[in-house]
């Protein structure tokens, strides 16, 4: 089995985006692959967090990713902060990447723009921890949403190129990307992507949102106002709202459309409304069981971040050999 990797920020509660477009496509892979998944707690802190909420946050991704389907048995779990390894190789790999390849990515100029007044190093240094964090596994693949690729297309070239200086250490990642929904777009502004991060509520679907808060949301959702409920390029609110419940109901985005042809956005929005409420409903009883098993949920992050620990160390160990740091022994 080949290794893969992946993760998600505890910057807030995962959104329909983060579940379709990355968490359920590692629930899927992790009978195919040895899967590490892990909580970026070293990611989140790019963006200022209050501590209590980061603290917050990372236990309870941890309860979802177990509630959306992971099975600790077959993957690994793990807090990013609780292997040092990535912040080590994040510095060797700092020394291989050029300030003009990282300033030029896009999450970096669109993160700029919203923290204005904390453009700070890692900020800019992100996507080479993101490496560092899929090279420490030997990752042949890396499951993201779209807005991933760029950073991925990245730890390529890092890993390439530190072969190429060093000689063979890395396996060189692939992204997985789905065909359907690698993009889900905010609810508020639909040429926007969705974000758990977003400063407005009603732009994102948590998939811990309650019965009556998702239908409110999906209301609300901005759309056209012609009432054709057809996925084309000029009808991004409704193509995203297609896009959710082609996901949700499984149904081929043509079946929705037929399916709603003699329909108005007020029912289209419910019926999408209710596609998600149907999903989400049996994650959330079990995340609600799984939040109440503390002692069973920190066994796994201890189990996650020994086993992680163990792999991570020795391709540190590998890349300290090969750039000559001395070592007694
Ligand atoms: P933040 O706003 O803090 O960056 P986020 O919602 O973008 O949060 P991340 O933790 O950055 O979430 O990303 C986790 C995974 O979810 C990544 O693989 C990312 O590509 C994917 N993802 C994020 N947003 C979407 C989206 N709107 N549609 C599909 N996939 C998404
Ligand atoms: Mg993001």
């Amino acid at each position: 089995k080949k290794n893969l990797f992946s993760g998600i920020q505890p910057s807030g509660i995962i959104t329909l985006g983060n579940y379709i477009g990355a968490l359920s496509n590692f629930v899927k892979m992790q009978d195919d692959y040895n899967c590490i998944y892990s909580i970026v707690d070293l990611h989140a802190i790019t963006v200022r967090q209050d501590p209590l909420v980061l603290k917050k946050n990372s236990f309870e991704l941890a309860a979802l990713y177990i509630a959306c389907g992971l099975n600790p048995e077959k993957c690994i779990l793990f807090i990013q902060s609780h292997v040092s390894a990535h912040a080590e190789l994040n510095w060797v790999l700092n020394t291989i990447t050029y300030v003009g390849e990282v300033s030029r990515m896009t999450q970096y100029k669109d993160k700029s723009r919203k923290n204005a007044d904390n453009i700070n190093m890692g900020l800019m240094d992100y996507p080479v921890l993101q490496t560092a964090d899929i090279l420490l596994y030997n990752s042949s693949v890396v499951p993201i949403g779209a807005d991933q690729k760029q950073h991925v297309e990245l730890s390529r070239d890092l890993a390439i190129r530190f072969n190429g200086h060093y000689g063979d250490t890395f396996v060189v990642p692939e992204p997985v990307i789905n065909k359907y929904g690698a993009k889900i777009m905010s609810l508020a502004d639909p040429l926007k992507k969705m974000s758990k991060s977003d400063e407005n509520i009603n732009a994102f679907v948590a998939v811990t949102d309650d019965k009556d808060t998702i239908i409110r949301k999906f209301k609300r959702a901005v759309t056209d106002s012609d009432n054709v409920i057809k996925a084309s390029k000029d009808k991004p609110g409704i193509t995203n709202l297609l896009t959710i419940y082609s996901v949700f109901a499984d149904k081929a985005i043509a079946a929705a459309e037929k399916e709603f042809i003699n329909s108005n956005y007020g029912d289209f929005k419910l019926a999408v409304a209710e596609s998600v409420i149907a999903k989400l409903t049996p994650i959330q009883e079990e995340y609600k069981r799984l939040l109440a098993d503390k002692a069973y949920l920190n066994q796994v992050l201890i189990n996650g971040a020994k086993q992680a620990n163990d792999i991570a160390r020795r391709t540190l160990s590998k890349v300290y050999k090969k750039i000559g740091f001395y070592m007694p022994e």
